[in-house]
């Protein structure tokens, strides 16, 4: 039980994200590890405290083996903090910079493990809305799972925030929260937004760069939203499986009602074929980095 941020001391920078830092911490007298996740708050950004204080509200309820555990949260004048489970191999995005590319049973056990989380959030009405690599999280174990809901919204009676509120990259973003009047984005919940980020997380790994451009191309808002909303076909290795083609096609469905859901993919081949075994993959991948 973490009861006061003093319980706490600091050992380490386990990384820097765009609204905070998160550390390494030991509490004192139980000596077990956590993550601190530190969100700084300037007099200015109201809008930054609601978004935190709204992944607070929604964090206290999580409770799943596939989502990241936030033991407590602390409020200070200018912070917040948030005490999660501490994830040993840190997250896809620290194995896909040694790695590159994950081979297709490795990157079949992530995406299992993502749609079991996103099948939990879903069920409760959670849209996580910030997939990617660096919000999937690795630990000993080689579980995946979900961290980060900075960005989610909780669906109340139907209704969603603006888009205009949303803060974050856009990279992996659904074409219906990019250009909602074009592709009927104010119909949708936001749920389908969150496969679609899943699609490109699955293709980024087996293509080994951020897969909905040119390897070289600079990676700018306007060719960034162009190919998200008006690409005609990615990049696809010549040697992937039909499975994986398929399962990503599936994903990356441009209307998002035609688009997979969670439990269409998760009895997809490319998941439901796959055994335990390639659990403890990933972790060897992150491992031997
Ligand atoms: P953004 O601010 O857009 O969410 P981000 O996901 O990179 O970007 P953070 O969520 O602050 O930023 O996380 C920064 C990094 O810290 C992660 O990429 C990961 O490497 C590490 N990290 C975050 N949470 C944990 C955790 N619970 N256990 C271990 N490492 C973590
Ligand atoms: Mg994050």
């Amino acid at each position: 039980n973490i009861e006061k941020l003093s319980d706490l001391e600091k050992l380490a920078v386990l990384g820097h994200g765009n609204s905070g830092t998160v550390y390494k911490v030991r509490h004192k007298r139980s000596s077990s590890i956590f993550a601190l996740k530190i969100l700084r708050f300037d007099q200015n950004s109201t809008l930054i405290r609601q978004q935190a204080a709204r992944e607070a509200e929604i964090l206290k309820c999580v409770n799943s083996p596939y989502i990241v555990r936030c033991h407590a949260v602390f409020d200070s004048e200018d912070d917040l903090y948030f005490a999660m489970e501490h994830m040993e191999r840190g997250s896809l995005n620290d194995v896909l910079r040694v790695r590159r590319i994950l081979p297709e049973h490795v990157i079949s056990g992530v995406t299992q493990c993502v749609l079991n989380g996103l099948h939990y959030l879903h069920e409760m009405q959670i849209v996580h809305g910030d997939i990617k690599p660096s919000n999937l999280l690795i630990n000993a174990k080689g579980d995946v799972k979900i961290a980060d809901f900075g960005a989610s919204r909780v669906i109340v009676g139907g209704k969603q925030d603006s888009y205009e509120t949303y803060m974050g990259t856009c990279a992996y973003m659904s074409p219906e929260r990019i250009d909602p009047e074009r592709w009927g984005g104010d119909a949708d919940h936001g749920f389908a937004g969150d496969i679609w980020s899943l699609g490109v997380v699955v293709l980024e790994c087996l293509v080994g760069h951020y897969p909905l451009i040119g390897c070289g191309e600079k990676p700018d808002w306007a060719a960034l939203v162009c190919a998200i909303c008006f690409g005609e076909r990615f990049e696809m290795p010549k040697n992937a499986s039909s499975m994986i083609q398929s399962f990503v096609r599936r994903c990356l469905e441009k209307d998002w009602r035609k688009r997979g859901t969670v439990d269409e993919l998760l009895d997809h081949p490319f998941v439901s074929q796959v055994g335990c075994e390639s659990r403890q993959g990933v972790a060897d991948f992150a491992l031997s980095g």
